[in-house]
């Protein structure tokens, strides 16, 4: 099957999947008031795939039918492998300004990872790595979204997994049987659950987990409609309002949900690691599967870094500060993070590292240091957005106000800008608000600060793991010490 439409993505979540939104369970998560807003999103990524336009800078040869699939399916071989999967990261990431986390392309480019990774899987049984690459080739021919579940409820943090009150929150073992491995209990979080085919749970790329602790060690990949297999959605930050009023949350809520599990079976063909505790701690330490993912998501990051310093550009510019020093060192601040964000790519591919099977990796060093720079970097643009913006960002009447007649001239009149009209200065600074103010607004601060791992923890393996001997030893030589 080529690489899927729009359509056939929307068809694809008639499938009885359990998701639970503000008390009810949603029958059909396309039609839904709110929820559909989101899934017409992502089907309009997927119908960029097919069009003409793009269907050469998306999809690539199926190495199996030929037929084009899904770039981010690319198994990389080469730097230009690595270069041509970026383009195809950017026009997706493009489509939302980056304000999507956690578009397909993310979870496909970590899956090729894994199953160019096969090997590591040999070491939990040689059944293991035939499997990795069979569910690859499997998403990758039938063009599935994914989503992943990597951590525990946050129930106690101090107690590991057995210690718990209850030892049976946290996905465990419960069993097993002919058909597969049984599994209960949670996961949280599955950002884009309700709009996914298959939901995949690994291990966490920033925890390891004490080995006495067997029933949690597993890697496997299930249907989101699974029997015994729930959702339980946050509030939507989607209120169903006009692209005008809501420019972001209208579009790209992608939607957070606690995953529930009560005696799920997985087949076994699903499982790809199970009861090594070790080899789970090591899954995405040893393997370069997630730097695929971090390629990916620092594609994502640079688009919204450029987004907002498209805004906050237009801002200063609509209330006449672009020549104040103060202003421009801010936007300054602004293009570095960019320029940043664009070097690692750059150094990520160029100094790709192979394996002994000829694939090529994003360069590591350059992709944890680039995980690492985003949580930090972009709660500090959204702030410069609201410096610049100040008030204006609450000067931001609705569509209503702006079709009463009677309000048309005071909004003319009272809030124009240096450049802009009543009305378009509204309309950006509504962009700004969702983008710097809103409930929407503060989840993607939370998203950047957190979805890729704990920041604390993943700064201090970096320094745990860098190689200091040869610059420390420099050091010493200096002290007259070497
Ligand atoms: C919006 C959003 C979407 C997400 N989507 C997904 C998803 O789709 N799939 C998925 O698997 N996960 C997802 N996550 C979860 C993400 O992986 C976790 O948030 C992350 O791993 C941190 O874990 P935690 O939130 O449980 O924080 P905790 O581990 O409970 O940590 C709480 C706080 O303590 C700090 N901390 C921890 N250890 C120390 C220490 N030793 N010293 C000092 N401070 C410490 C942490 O940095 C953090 O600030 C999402 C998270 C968010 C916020």
């Amino acid at each position: 099957m080529p690489a899927r439409t729009g359509a056939e993505y929307l068809a694809g979540l008639e499938d009885g999947r359990e998701v639970w939104f503000e008390g009810s369970r949603v029958d059909c998560v396309a039609e839904h008031p709110i929820l559909g807003r989101m899934a017409r999103t992502l089907a309009g990524l997927y119908d960029l795939q097919r069009d003409p336009a793009h269907q050469d800078e998306l999809t690539y040869p199926s190495p199996s039918t030929g037929q084009p699939v899904g770039l981010s399916f690319l198994q990389t071989r080469s730097v230009e492998d690595l270069e041509r999967r970026r383009r195809a990261f950017t026009v997706w990431a493009d489509y939302s300004g980056g304000i999507l986390g956690r578009t397909p392309d993310y979870l496909n480019a970590i899956l090729a990872g894994c199953a160019s990774s096969s090997w590591f899987f040999a070491q939990n049984g040689p059944e293991y790595p035939g499997r990795i690459v069979s569910y690859y080739e499997w998403c990758r021919e039938h063009d599935l979204c994914a989503t992943h579940a990597f951590v525990d409820p946050q129930s106690n943090r101090a107690r590991t997994q057995t210690e718990q009150a209850d030892p049976g929150v946290p996905l465990h073992i419960a069993g097993e049987s002919g058909q597969g491995l049984v599994v209960s209990g949670a996961r949280m979080l599955a950002t884009l659950a309700p709009y996914s085919d298959e939901l995949m749970v690994f291990p966490s790329p920033s925890r390891t987990h004490s080995t006495d602790a067997p029933r949690y060690a597993f890697a496997f990949s299930i249907p989101v409609a699974t029997p015994g297999l729930r959702f339980i959605c946050r509030e939507s930050f989607d209120l169903g309002r006009s692209n005008f009023d809501h420019p972001l949350a209208s579009r790209f809520e992608e939607m957070d949900a606690v995953a529930i599990f009560d005696e799920v079976v997985v087949p076994w063909e699903r499982v790809f690691l199970k009861g090594d505790v070790l080899l789970c701690n090591r899954l995405f330490r040893e393997t370069p599967a997630f730097m695929h993912g971090i390629h990916q998501f620092t594609a994502k990051n640079l688009a919204k870094a450029e987004l907002l310093l498209g805004v906050t550009s237009l801002v200063a510019e609509a209330i006449g500060r672009t020549d104040l020093p103060a202003y421009q060192s801010l936007l300054g601040e602004m293009v570095d993070a960019i320029e940043t964000l664009r070097a690692y790519l750059r150094t990520a591919e160029v100094d790709a590292v192979t394996d002994p099977n000829g694939y090529f990796h994003p360069n590591p060093d350059t992709m944890s240091t680039a995980r690492n720079f985003f949580p930090r970097v972009y709660p500090r643009l959204v702030e410069i957005l609201q410096l610049v913006g100040s008030s204006g960002l609450m000067a931001t009447p609705t569509e209503r106000d702006l079709e009463r007649g009677e309000l048309a001239e005071d909004i003319d009149r009272y809030y124009q800008s240096a450049t802009l009209m009543g009305r378009d200065r509204v309309q950006l600074f509504r962009l700004a608000w969702d983008l710097a103010c809103s409930s929407f607004a503060g989840r993607q601060v939370l998203y950047e600060r957190f979805f890729a791992g704990d920041p604390q923890t993943l700064l201090a393996g970096r320094f745990a793991s860098y190689d200091r001997a040869a610059l420390v030893e420099r050091v010493r030589a200096l002290l007259g010490r070497g």
